[in-house]
């Protein structure tokens, strides 16, 4: 990173400020999201890793969207992120909640890869990454309905994540879902499904994300809590789940 840290540091503070995050900053956090983004720059310069890649750019639309809904989880709670690519949400959020235990889950491996190297290398301890597709990796012994908490950020339209997500939710946790401008009408066509899958709308919070450049964009933050079991059928093959969302 061209940025020295107190550059850096200028422009996080800043940010996290205007997002109403700064509660989260401590000389060790930013030492950390800093080590982050400079790692996540080096990684892309060599493979795609994410097209987001400047430095105002990985404040505002990995860090702070990552962690718009950091409050939404209990404490000391376990939390499976789905589709997490490069680490997001999970990899700042390990970071800023250090009470969590994080399970990071993304098919393609290289982004996988890209999350366990970063996370030894800042020294994150409650994070552990997971090659594999979710609905192949839920029916691993002990893992269904085994987590506190699953999230997702920019996977797939609600109806589908839903699906992905609500079996590995354990009855009283909760799905919480990072989405953007269009959260409204994901959640109307979700709401069927999410009945099905043992779940009930918690919590629909309309959040405004501040870019460096004051830009705004719309984002929502959906928390669905589980109530009772997911039926076995559930997660059905991807193919059946893209062709017909429940
Ligand atoms: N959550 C990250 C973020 O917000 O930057 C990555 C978003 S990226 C657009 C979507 C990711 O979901 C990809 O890395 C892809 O490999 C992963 N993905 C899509 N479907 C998946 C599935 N069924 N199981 C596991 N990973 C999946």
């Amino acid at each position: 990173m061209t940025l020295s840290l107190n550059e850096f540091e200028a422009i996080l503070k800043e940010n996290f400020r205007k997002n109403s995050l700064a509660e989260l900053l401590s000389e060790e956090v930013t030492q950390k999201l800093y080590s982050l983004c400079d790692l996540l720059q080096k990684a892309n310069a060599q493979t795609n890793l994410t097209a987001i890649d400047k430095t105002e750019d990985i404040i505002a639309k990995h860090f702070a969207d990552s962690l718009l809904a950091y409050s939404h989880y209990n404490k000391g709670a376990s939390v499976i992120d789905i589709g997490c690519g490069a680490g997001f949400p999970s990899l700042p959020l390990a970071i800023v909640r250090s009470d969590l235990k994080i399970c990071a889950l993304d098919s393609t491996g290289k982004k996988i890869d890209f999350v366990k190297s970063t996370a030894k290398a800042l020294g994150l301890d409650n994070i552990s990454a997971v090659c594999a597709r979710a609905e192949e990796y839920v029916a691993t012994p002990g893992v269904r309905e085994s987590f506190d908490h699953a999230t997702a950020r920019a996977v797939s339209r609600l109806n589908l994540l839903s699906e992905l997500a609500m079996p590995f939710v354990k009855i009283g946790g909760s799905f919480v879902a990072l989405k953007a401008k269009d959260g409204d009408t994901e959640l109307k066509e979700a709401e069927k499904g999410i009945k099905l899958f043992g779940g009930e709308i918690d919590t629909f919070e309309k959040r405004t994300l501040i870019e460096d450049s004051g830009l705004e964009s719309q984002r929502a933050v959906i928390v669905i809590k589980k109530f009772s079991p997911t039926p076995e059928k559930f997660p059905r093959a991807y193919a059946k789940i893209a062709k017909k969302p429940m």
